[in-house]
């Protein structure tokens, strides 16, 4: 819990931000808060008042905040962070489980030869794989696939960006997943 943030989402229920708990303590003295979901709720202590009692204000994990409910079309950073945890720490390739730091951005079709660096394109892969597969194609190479490369939406990124989702949260995301991750 100690880590552990709050969903914030526009009023239309999208989510929009990973917040710390003074972030939303925050929204909540300044009245902004819209409505609220979640099991959770967190406990932010204040000052002491003239009585020697200590407030406390109790925070929600999911909240939505006012303020405008546009939102534009959305692809999420592909950075190795979460295209690691897209694929489950797994190389696509042999389908071995490996520490981040044995772990590389695989070119499905390679950089060299015009593919593109979109999460489309790339798998994670193990280097011993990466190396093998070398400057080609799955298909010139001998080496398939165990999944298909996706673009997480919204609610997936939401999932890849925070190691610490409570089950709550993490229900609420799920509910939107596209069903390409197996990871719901
Ligand atoms: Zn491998």
């Amino acid at each position: 819990m100690r880590n552990a943030k709050i969903l914030r989402l526009n009023k239309a229920g999208t989510p929009i931000d990973w917040i710390s708990r003074e972030q939303a303590a925050t929204l909540v003295v300044k009245d902004q808060v819209v409505w609220a979901l979640g099991e959770n709720a967190f406990e932010i202590r204040g000052g002491i008042n003239r009585l020697g009692r200590q407030s406390v204000l109790s925070l929600p994990s999911i909240l939505a905040s006012d303020g405008s409910v546009k939102v534009g079309n959305f692809v999420p950073p592909l950075v190795n962070d979460y295209l690691f945890r897209r694929d489950q720490f797994l190389c696509l390739y042999c389908g071995v489980e490996f520490s981040p730091e044995l772990l590389s951005r695989d070119h499905i079709v390679p950089a060299s030869r015009n593919g593109t660096d979109s999460w489309t394109n790339v798998v994670t892969a193990c280097q011993r794989c990466n190396h093998r597969k070398a400057n080609r194609t799955p298909e010139e190479a001998g080496m398939e696939l165990i999944a298909i490369p996706f673009v997480p939406n919204r609610y997936e990124f939401f999932y890849l960006a925070n190691k610490n989702i409570l089950a709550d949260q993490m229900d609420f995301l799920k509910t939107q997943f596209s069903g390409n991750g197996t990871w719901q």
